[in-house]
């Protein structure tokens, strides 16, 4: 296998290629460990290849069933409704004339420089059997694909970035993968059997197991990547069939190790895939152990559009689990990595309905956000002693459990080396353990690292703790302004109470004020209320006595004000002492008599207790037997109980007080 053109050329191809990526979708910055912002977004890029006709079989007999528009977009007859086309659009539409090099320029190339970054990035094809995916991928030692050109590209750059003098060593290693039938099976060591796929702290997905060969040349790649892809098809007899069936994934590392302090270390990963052929068995006919494995192969495709819609509608579960598939791409949808998904299509009538759906799901996986962030921490050979220090400095299970999960990993439950009298001096530190860790880590390691050179210099590591002893007291003289400003509240509002208490005793207390002058108060409520006779306010009446004392009963909940509402209730009589002043009872008696005696039915109505037909009888009663002598004389109406009369009395006599009440406020 050899990849074509010249490495100057392709060298300027990735400088224009960078560029372009700065200003579009690769817009991303390097992010910190411990940095609790989140990643900026990037939408996974779709393209769309379609084939020209293979086979001879292109002619006027069996016109295209798609056609492309322009660049982004193309157009595919509606067989539902064979006047009308159903349109597209994508990132990126490369037509039937469309090179292996305008693929890889156009839309591969550009996301590779995120893997110097420690960024993660993933290129799929897609598409049903036939369509060109591993045409695509792969192609052929006259047209080399996406993979001989991106491992020839990234080959080329980590020797640049990576030579003598330059800040950081890099080294790239290959793993070749299939998943087939839902085993993950090492291509580079097909006797190690079904691996297992698992899920670090940080969220990146491993399989534990798996073979990684250094590569440094293009050849050392071509020397265990082509034994490797016999193996896909030779592992059984129906070689094409299985290969079509099964998901090639080639996962390529770049690891990168600064030389100088503070020695960071980053990981970027390229997943490569090709992906089983799309098509809907069912109209293939297969039987058998092909069906089998197309159920299989269905499976993962199935769940891997379940993800996509569950992405896309924001579902809080994402069924990555529901296969192998989808599981590994964990971090290529919807997760941290810089994805493009390539969908193949084929011109040819007989691949319509399998075109439409692989459209479909293209145009759905577009809308799909990937958050990459940078894979950067610490080399470990730094990290050992410096996790005691930043343990030290930080306390710890706050501080630990400030910390996001990047971090767990650094932080390590090792016993403190510092003794316990240092740990205790340095503990009101503790409060700033929302520091930068990773930033303390640098400054910490390039601090030993200056000690071990027998530097003279200060040491660094007491310039970050006299800020942040500074910056404690800049703290505590912050809080204790606060403490000084809430006294001088709680004095404010004691005595605004007192204020209060004092305008309660001046004035009627059931007089309402103004809601803004309103306090909610743990004050108890008042259980006794006064009410001033309306006549003795008028009059100027001569007895300062005559009061209602109306005492709430231990116990009840029943509210003061809501005088009104006693009526009803038989049950409430038990609840209320009435003590009404002797010339008050007198008075509402005599009222209540003169209402009895010569009021028509309507006016009988306004008393309390009397409805229509009680006002009736009453009347009635009253022209059979004369004016009643009285009140109590109530009870002889038919249909009065002296319990009803005794309810009326407390009534009327107690609403005639309220209505005073009233008139007087
Ligand atoms: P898939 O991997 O999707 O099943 P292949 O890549 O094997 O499809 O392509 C099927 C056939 O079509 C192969 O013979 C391949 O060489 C040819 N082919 C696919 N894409 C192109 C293309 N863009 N130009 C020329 N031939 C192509
Ligand atoms: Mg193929």
């Amino acid at each position: 296998m050899a990849a074509g053109g010249s490495t100057q050329q392709r060298r300027r191809e990735m400088a224009a290629a960078s560029a372009a990526a700065i200003s579009g979708a690769g817009r991303c910055r390097l992010s910190k460990i411990g940095a609790t912002r989140r990643p900026p977004p990037a939408r996974v890029r779709v393209a769309v290849r379609l084939r020209p006709f293979v086979d001879g079989t292109a002619g006027a007999s069996d016109p295209p069933c798609v056609r492309g528009m322009d660049s982004c977009s193309l157009e595919i007859a509606n067989w539902r409704n064979h006047q009308e086309t159903l349109k597209y659009q994508f990132d990126a539409f490369y037509g039937e004339r469309s090179t292996q090099q305008d693929i890889y320029a156009g839309s591969v190339q550009p996301i590779l420089r995120h893997l110097l970054e420690g960024q993660n990035a993933s290129v799929l094809a897609y598409g049903p059997t036939g369509a060109g995916k591993t045409h695509t991928m792969l192609g052929s030692p006259e047209q080399p694909g996406v993979i001989p050109r991106a491992l020839m590209d990234l080959l080329q750059l980590t020797r640049e970035e990576g030579a003598e003098g330059r800040p950081w060593a890099l080294s790239v290693t290959m793993s070749y993968l299939e998943i087939y039938q839902e085993k993950v099976l090492d291509l580079l060591d097909p006797a190690s059997g079904d691996l297992v796929i698992r899920e670090d702290c940080r969220g990146n997905i491993l399989i534990p197991g798996l073979t990684q060969k250094p590569i440094t040349s293009f050849a050392d790649f071509e020397r265990h990547f082509l034994p490797a892809s016999r193996n896909r098809t030779v592992g059984a007899t129906r070689l094409n069939q299985r290969s079509s069936r099964s998901h090639a994934v080639l996962l390529v590392k770049v690891d990168q190790r600064e030389r100088l302090a503070p020695f960071r270390q980053r990981e970027g990963k390229l997943y490569l895939i090709d992906l089983a052929g799309s098509e809907d068995n069912r109209r293939t006919g297969n039987k058998g152990l092909r069906l089998k494995e197309s159920g299989a192969i269905n499976t993962s495709l199935f769940v891997l559009g379940k993800v996509v819609d569950a992405l896309n509608q924001g579902l809080p579960r994402v069924p990555y689990r529901d296969s192998k598939l989808t599981r590994l791409l964990q971090d290529s949808l919807g997760g941290s990595a810089h994805s493009i998904l390539i969908a193949n299509i084929a011109p040819e009538r007989r691949f319509y309905l399998d075109t439409v759906s692989a459209l479909n799901f293209a145009a759905r996986s577009k809308e799909v956000i990937n958050r990459p962030f940078t894979n950067e921490s610490l080399q470990p050979h730094v990290l050992g002693p410096v996790k005691l220090s930043q343990k030290e400095l930080l306390g710890p299970p706050e501080a630990k459990r400030a910390r996001g999960p990047e971090e767990e990993e650094i932080g390590s439950p090792e016993p403190m080396a510092a003794p316990a009298s240092a740990s205790q001096k340095l503990s009101p530190l503790q409060k700033l353990s929302s520091m930068d860790p990773a930033m303390l880590e640098r400054l910490l390691s390039l601090d030993r690292l200056l000690a071990s050179q027998g530097s003279q210099g200060a040491p660094l590591l007491s310039t970050p703790k006299r800020e942040r002893m500074v910056l404690m007291k800049t703290v505590e003289e912050k809080d204790l302004e606060i403490e000084r400003l809430k006294t001088k509240q709680k004095e404010l509002e004691a005595k605004m109470l007192a204020q209060k208490a004092e305008e309660k005793e001046n004035h009627c207390p059931t007089m309402l004020r103004p809601l803004s002058h309103r306090t909610v108060t743990g004050a108890k409520p008042l259980k006794k209320a006064v009410v001033m006779p309306l006549q003795l306010i008028q009059e100027q009446a001569a007895s300062p006595n005559a009061e209602i004392h109306i005492l709430k009963n231990k116990g009840r909940k029943r509210k003061l004000e809501s005088l009104d509402a006693l009526e009803p209730e038989e049950k409430a009589e038990d609840c209320w002492e009435l003590q009404i002043s002797p010339e008050l009872l007198a008075h509402g008696r005599q009222k209540i008599l003169d209402l009895l005696n010569e009021g028509s039915a309507r006016d009988l109505r306004s008393l309390q207790r009397i409805g229509p037909k009680k006002a009736q009888l009453i009347v009635g009663w009253r022209e059979l037997h004369g004016p009643f002598s009285q009140v109590e004389d109530l009870e002889r109406v038919e249909g009065i109980t002296g319990k009803q009369m005794e309810s009326f009395l407390k009534a009327n006599i107690l609403g005639l007080a309220a209505g005073q009440r009233c008139g007087a406020s």
